[in-house]
């Protein structure tokens, strides 16, 4: 029968990481923590599966983790959602994205994209129906061209999707360029997507500028986050959207027969283990210190950094080094030096290749230390 993702093959981060274990390579391609989570979460959920939590939840999630959801986003923005009607617990952010463009993409509708992109964003819009519209980031510095989003909005355009602190270009937008995005939706009906994934990994004291704060943005957002990042629990795939409630009804009429819910241990021991603000406001000086780690090493080598300012990666140009392409370098890398990256091209519709990979430094200082070493003879 004819495929409904004819384009679509295996993600290059299951694609790295298996090659990493194959080459017994220090893996820094897919992103994920190789460190364990905080022990009191562990035990919060534990408590709450004996406890007896394990029965279904409610279709939107607990409500006292919808409940701690909305108190940290007043809390730490100044916005109210009200818990009941619109905060939904769900299957990591990847299942908050699908979910968010079911509900909203017809057939035919187009859907802005600024490339670089996270991976799943496009077969998502392809299989809603929708018109995929790729707005290139200014190439280099990975900042929004206003210009050129304002030349893509048509009046077919239902959604766009932005993603801040972003993945893969570790840059995130200033509160002007949210402002900016603000002033160019306004005339419109266009919706948001706002994949705000790595919210707490915000570095050199600069803020996460939440859609949450601009009301003009968050009168149109599903605003999207994951404890899985947060929490250093990438496995256990619980996710947040926030969205005001008319978007938010639509939303819950797809997720209710696309998942219906989300484990209820988890949910119940994370509504605990949130009530202290600490683990997230601490996570920027946590991460900040293995990103001057990893990168104080780097600088031994002919690798040429570009600023991390948010998230948990590294971009690095491999000019210097190699007349491979981005994909070349990385199975060589992972063969012969045995590290793994992402290629920056995988995160392009037309694959650009621009000679710039992806290292994570969400690892331990012995496993960041050890690709350093490896990464020295280049
Ligand atoms: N969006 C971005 C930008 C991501 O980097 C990731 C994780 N790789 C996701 C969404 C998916 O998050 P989750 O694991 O919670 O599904
Ligand atoms: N978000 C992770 C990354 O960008 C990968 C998640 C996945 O494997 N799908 O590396």
């Amino acid at each position: 029968f004819p495929s409904k993702l004819p384009n679509v093959g295996t993600t290059i981060f299951s694609v790295m990481s298996a090659l990493a274990n194959q080459h017994q390579a220090v893996n820094l391609g897919q992103g994920f923590p190789d460190f364990g989570c905080d022990p009191k979460l562990l035990d919060a959920v534990a408590a709450a599966m004996q406890a007896g939590h394990n029965q279904y939840p409610p279709m939107p999630g607990m409500p006292q983790l919808r409940e701690a959801v909305a108190a940290k986003i007043a809390a730490l923005h100044g916005t109210h959602y009200d818990p009941h009607t619109e905060i939904t617990i769900t299957a990591g952010a990847t299942q908050a994205i699908l979910t968010a463009i079911l509900a909203t993409v017809h057939a035919g509708d187009e859907v802005i994209v600024l490339d670089p992109c996270y991976d799943s964003y496009a077969p998502n819009i392809e299989l809603a129906g929708g018109v995929i519209v790729r707005v290139p980031l200014t190439p280099g510095s990975f900042r929004p061209d206003f210009a050129k989003i304002a030349a893509a909005i048509t009046p077919q355009t239902r959604l766009m999707i932005v993603n801040t602190p972003h993945n893969p270009s570790a840059t995130i937008w200033t509160a002007d360029e949210m402002r900016q995005l603000e002033a160019l939706l306004a005339p419109t009906n266009v919706l948001l997507i706002s994949d705000e994934v790595y919210e707490h990994m915000v570095f050199d004291g600069a803020q996460h500028e939440s859609a949450a704060r601009f009301p003009g943005l968050a009168a149109r957002a599903f605003i999207v986050s994951s404890f899985g990042k947060t929490y250093h629990v990438t496995g256990w795939k619980v996710g947040t959207v926030a969205a005001p409630a008319a978007l938010m009804s639509e939303f819950r009429k797809v997720h209710q027969f696309n998942v219906f819910t989300v484990n209820t241990p988890m949910q119940v021991g994370l509504a605990t283990y949130m009530h202290n603000p600490a683990p997230y406001l601490e996570l920027p000086a946590f991460y900040q210190r293995k990103r001057d780690l990893f990168a104080q090493g780097l600088q031994q080598t002919r690798l040429k950094l570009l600023p991390t300012t948010g998230t948990y990666f590294q971009c690095v140009d491999i000019s210097e080094v190699t007349d491979l392409n981005e994909a070349d370098f990385c199975q060589w890398m992972v063969q012969e030096l045995g590290v793994a990256a992402i290629p920056l091209s995988a995160f392009y519709g037309d694959g650009f290749d621009q000679k710039v990979v992806r290292f994570c430094f969400a690892k331990q200082d012995a496993t960041l230390l050890a690709a350093l070493e490896r990464l020295r003879k280049l």
